[in-house]
């Protein structure tokens, strides 16, 4: 294939394919020979090269999250180096292995467009949807506001939940470097779709994410209902739907626009999740300041993620879903009801209130943090300390990642364990709950679990302390 040389600003050069890999309305994209990164060359457009120069070095040097800061860098493709020649644009890291996430909304895609080997499970969309998030959070908390978020500028791996987010040049900065871009229309907030807002805010990105978050982890948009606005004209009844008269699908009170092909209700990832997305389409459809902000998502993701269990039906689609403590336990997506083990461990996550009790723990009833139990399924720093995160605690720091205790169960006895692996003060209680009796948990010891004990990472309030509750769920 016959390559063109590209020219950086700082003089250097680099070998590309010809054939564009993808066109926009801006620009193509190349790939490079070395298959690394690659180039997005805007159209040529008379008077705009200078603005779109200084766009690009804004972003390569005054507003980059990936700048000194290694554990962001596989979220974002940012522009990297300037492109002087052929045409100005910019060089970017190329995600190796990735998809758009649209691949997997629509069901005619995700068959004849993925193998099966790219459609993931579960919990691998859990965990992307947790770096989308973090991904939002990192760039509204630095003031950025992201006008193309949708589904063909993030691109994933379900199966182990990487994400990365391209076409970063869309960016804005609001007063500083402003929109090139509208926005996808069906991730635009009724506000934009009205007109009644024209340049797209940090507060309509809420929506979008919102949106996608819905779209990803339940496959349905969350506007798209059966009702219809214009009969004769389906462009104005998208504008009418997504715009001036939306509803959610899933309104608490009004049922008008129910979807009756929808897959799968919020309801199966629990109540905090449906909460938040109520939050986000009926409180906050139509009033930006209360749609939900992308550390409450954060927040939502991670104990969900933490409530993840396999599906043992081996042709499942999802391969894994959210455990509840309930009787009857089954898979949304196959309806195989779970059979062994019979009981499963939930481990509520109490927070010191603050008081001058040392016992004054409390668990917050609307938004509980409980883990499952499943072998093999590890507990880290963040389920052992609240102020521990999974994020880094500065840009150029790494979190700390490694495994502090894991799960393991017992068939023949049908008793579940809990194993120190890192804990050099753990302690645990009971069961009976009498906290005032204290045992040392040491390191490399597994204690079997029954319901009611407490656990401790360590003595003082600063860590949780964790109530186990073993339920019956088969
Ligand atoms: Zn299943």
């Amino acid at each position: 294939m016959p390559y063109q040389t590209v020219t950086f600003e700082d003089g250097t050069t680099e070998e590309y394919d010809t054939e564009a890999l993808s066109a926009g309305a801006e620009g193509e994209i190349f790939r490079s020979r070395s298959g690394k990164h690659l180039v997005k060359l805007y159209f040529s457009r008379p008077g705009y090269d200078a603005e779109r120069m200084q766009r690009i070095k804004t972003l390569i040097n005054d507003v980059n999250p990936t700048k000194n800061a290694p554990y962001w860098e596989e979220y974002f493709s940012w522009p990297e180096k300037l492109v002087i020649r052929p045409r100005i644009g910019f060089r970017m890291r190329f995600a190796q292995g990735l998809r758009t996430v649209d691949n997997f909304f629509f069901r005619t895609y995700y068959e004849r467009v993925l193998k099966p080997d790219e459609r993931g499970w579960f919990i691998g969309r859990v965990a992307a949807a947790i770096k989308i998030v973090n991904a939002a959070n990192r760039l509204s908390s630095s003031g950025l506001c992201y006008p193309d978020f949708s589904d063909k500028n993030i691109m994933v791996d379900a199966y182990d939940g990487r994400m990365t987010l391209i076409d970063c040049d869309s960016i804005t900065v609001p007063g500083r470097i402003s929109p090139t871009v509208q926005g996808t229309s069906w991730y635009r907030a009724p506000e934009l779709v009205k007109g009644s807002l024209t340049i797209p805010n940090v507060r309509s990105d809420r929506h979008a994410l919102a949106v996608i978050l819905y779209l990803w982890l339940l496959r349905w948009h969350p506007l798209n209902g059966d009702k219809v606005h214009d009969s004769r004209d389906p462009d104005r009844d998208e504008e009418l739907r997504l715009g001036e008269r939306a509803l959610y699908i899933e309104h608490p009170t009004d049922r008008s626009n129910r979807a009756q092909g929808q897959p799968y209700s919020a309801r199966i990832l629990g109540n905090e999740m449906s909460e938040l997305f109520r939050r986000a389409f009926v409180e906050g459809l139509f009033d930006p300041g209360r749609r939900p902000q992308p550390a409450e998502w954060q927040e939502a993701l991670w104990h969900l993620y933490d409530r993840v269990i396999p599906c043992p039906t081996p042709s499942c689609d999802w391969h894994s879903y959210v455990a509840a403590p309930t009787r009857g336990l089954a898979c949304p997506c196959c309806n195989q009801r779970i059979k062994q083990p019979t009981n499963l461990p939930f481990l509520y996550l109490m927070r010191h209130k603050g008081s001058s009790n040392a016992d004054d723990f409390q668990m917050d009833l609307m938004r509980a943090h409980y883990v499952v139990g499943w072998p093999e399924r590890t507990l880290n720093a963040w389920h052992f300390k609240p102020n521990a995160s999974s994020l880094p605690p500065a840009p150029d720091q790494m979190p700390d990642i490694a495994a502090k205790a894991a799960f393991d169960y017992d068939p023949h006895k049908d008793q579940w364990y809990i194993t120190n692996l890192a804990l050099p003060e753990a302690r645990s209680s009971g069961p009976g709950g009498s906290a005032g009796v204290w045992r040392t948990w040491p390191v490399n010891s597994s204690l079997p679990l029954v319901n009611g004990m407490l656990l401790q990472g360590g003595p003082g309030t600063e860590y949780f302390r964790i109530k186990v509750h073993i339920a019956q769920v088969a």
